[in-house]
């Protein structure tokens, strides 16, 4: 098993401090935020960050492919409003622009959110049409769509909303999914058991399809199966259980791609990612 897990770290600091940080909680990914991921504007990564960066990387053995820029929540790229939706694009526009200075290949992101003012399959068309920009802007960086929980009106909670957006990409070599386990199991997904987790992901790979799965974020849940609500909880503590982060690290198909955690007690991600080993080693 080749498994790259890791957790969501903090960027204080600088971006250039991330690598040692998860190297020191014994991650072999990691996931962070190129920028404040609550305030539209940034200064440009200096030359020197991004050099520190990429030297941090490779003294701490971590490719592209074990790393998970986040971009930011403000960023709504099926914005109902004209003047929204244009500064959402400029702004993914810059996160992957950001994501090629540090020679970074991925961009996770949330899809977007309809606010009950336009219908749903206008707003995915405008999803799409928002990574087809920002394809043409940078040229090697994927657009990682991450599954969302269907809270208040965000889509991408079904596999479906992932599929229309895909369809409607032109450069599909370019464009993937991050398959959040707590989103999955609120938006009514079961992941309960190893039978329920074979179940959901035929399911992804009949609708979407396994090869679109470029990351996956590791989170157990404080809410039931279906309620669509967001709110992760440490794993094994919450409603899904360790069965389906077990049924994960043993299945192949989860290799080479960052696993990251973003639950809820840092102080413990190291024994939750030595837990996860355990489980990628014992078969
Ligand atoms: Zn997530
Ligand atoms: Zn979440």
């Amino acid at each position: 098993m080749n498994k790259f897990i890791g957790a969501h770290l903090s960027a204080a600091g600088g971006v250039d401090n991330v690598p040692q940080r998860a190297a020191e909680i014994g991650a072999n990914a990691f996931a962070l935020f190129t920028k404040n991921q609550r305030q539209w504007a940034a200064k440009p990564l200096t030359e020197e960050t991004i050099n520190r960066f990429k030297l941090e990387c490779r003294k701490y053995d971590f490719l592209p492919e074990q790393i998970l820029p986040h971009d930011s929540y403000l960023i709504n790229l099926g914005a109902p409003e004209q003047d929204k939706l244009a500064k959402s694009r400029e702004a993914f526009v810059d996160e992957m622009a950001r994501c090629e200075q540090l020679g970074l290949t991925l961009l996770n992101f949330h899809p977007g959110s309809h606010l009950k003012k336009i219908a749903e399959d206008v707003c995915l068309d405008r999803i799409a049409e928002s990574i087809n920009i920002a394809h043409r802007r940078i040229p090697n960086v994927v657009a990682v769509i991450e599954n969302t929980a269907g809270q208040g009106t965000n889509l991408g909670w079904r596999f479906e909303h992932l599929a229309h957006i895909i369809d409607k990409v032109e450069d599909k070599s370019r464009v993937g999914v991050c398959i959040d386990t707590c989103h999955t199991f609120t938006a009514g997904y079961d992941l309960r058991t190893k039978q329920a987790c074979h179940s959901t992901f035929s399911e992804f790979d009949r609708v979407v399809g396994m090869h679109y799965l470029r990351a996956m974020h590791l989170n157990d849940s404080k809410i039931a199966l279906g309620d669509r609500v967001d709110r992760h909880q440490s794993l094994g503590k919450g409603e899904i259980g360790w069965a389906c982060f077990e049924y994960i690290m043993q299945d192949e198909r989860f290799d080479s791609i960052p696993l990251i955690l973003e639950t809820i007690e840092p102080e413990i991600w190291a024994d939750e990612i030595q837990q996860l080993r355990r489980f990628a080693i014992k078969r």
